[in-house]
C-alpha cells in the first residue's frame, strides 16, 4: 500500500472492521504455514517491504480467502491470518485491523476461479514501467514467460477519477482492476506497483520474484539497445516447463529467509 492523504482524501490505510460472516471449516494447517512462509520469503527476496501482501484461496471454501491482518509481511505468524469473504469482509478479524487493499484479492478471486494465490507489491523495478507512456513490462527471459507479450497497466483514474490515493480501497476499484486479469497473470498499477496471480502459493511467489527480475533486466537492456523479447510461443513453453519446478526455488528461498530471521 502507499499512504498519502492529498486530494482531500483522508481514508486510513488500515481499518478495524466488524466480522460480518461466520467462520467456515478451518483451512488446512499446512496452507496457513505455507502462507506465513510466503510472507517471509517475499520480504527476504525484496518483493515486499512494510507494505504489500499475499493471499490464498481457502482450501475448503472457494468463496473465502486468507490474508494476514494489517502488518508488515516479515512479522506475520499463523495467528495473524484472517479469513475473508469475496466481498472483502473479514470473518474472524476479532477487531484486528485489516489491509485496506484486501479488495484486490477479493475481486480477483471472484473473477478468476482458476487463481489460488495472489501477491500485491510495490517492488522497485516494476514501478518505473507502470508510469511511462507506451511502455509495457514484457517477458524477456525464460524465467518470466508468464509476463507474456505485454502486461496491462491499470489506470485508476478511469475508475476512480483523478484525485484518488491510488489505493484499491473498495469493491468498485477492485472489480475494475480484476477485469485486467482476463488473459493475463500480472497487471501493473500505474504509479503504484503490480499484482500477480498463480495456481498455488509457490507459483504466485515465484512469479512475484521473477516479475521484479524481468522488470530490472528490461530496464537495463533498454538502455543498451533494441530488446529481443520472448515470442508468445516461447512464453507459453517457458511457463509450461519451468514453472513445473517452482518448488525448487521455494525450498531455497525458505531456507534463506529462515536463516536471516534468526
Ligand atoms: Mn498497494
Amino acid at each position: 500500500m502507499c499512504a498519502t492523504d492529498h486530494g482531500g482524501q483522508h481514508h486510513p490505510i488500515a481499518v478495524a472492521v466488524d466480522d460480518t460472516a461466520g467462520p467456515s471449516a478451518p483451512p488446512s494447517r499446512e496452507m496457513i504455514e505455507e502462507l506465513v512462509s510466503a510472507n517471509h520469503i517475499l520480504f527476504d527476496q525484496g518483493v515486499v517491504d512494510a507494505f504489500g501482501h499475499i493471499s490464498v484461496r481457502h482450501d475448503k471454501r472457494p468463496d473465502r480467502f486468507l490474508l494476514a491482518r494489517n502488518m508488515a509481511p516479515s512479522q506475520v505468524t499463523a495467528e495473524d491470518i484472517v479469513e475473508f469473504t469475496l466481498d472483502g469482509e473479514a470473518v474472524n478479524a476479532g477487531g484486528r485491523k485489516v489491509y485496506l487493499e484486501r479488495f484486490i484479492h477479493a475481486e480477483i478471486f471472484r473473477r478468476r476461479t482458476d487463481v489460488a494465490a495472489i501477491v500485491h507489491s510495490h517492488s522497485h523495478s516494476i514501478v518505473p514501467l507502470s508510469v511511462v507512456k507506451g511502455m509495457r513490462l514484457r517477458a524477456m527471459f525464460h524465467m518470466a514467460g508468464f509476463v507474456g507479450q505485454g502486461a496491462p497497466v491499470f489506470e485508476i483514474r478511469e475508475a476512480g477519477g483523478d484525485a484518488t490515493d491510488l489505493l484499491i480501497s473498495n469493491g468498485h476499484l477492485g472489480r475494475a482492476l480484476a477485469e485486467n486479469f482476463d488473459g493475463h497473470d500480472i497487471v501493473l498499477m500505474r504509479g503504484h506497483g503490480s499484482t500477480v496471480v498463480g495456481g498455488s502459493i509457490k507459483q504466485a511467489v515465484y512469479r512475484a520474484v521473477y516479475a521484479e527480475l524481468n522488470a530490472r533486466y528490461q530496464l537495463q537492456a533498454m538502455q543498451l539497445g533494441e530488446v529481443t523479447y520472448l515470442t508468445e510461443g516461447e512464453s507459453r513453453s517457458c511457463v509450461a516447463h519451468i514453472e513445473a519446478q517452482v518448488h525448487r526455488p521455494w525450498e531455497m528461498w525458505l531456507e534463506q529467509a529462515r536463516a536471516r530471521r534468526r
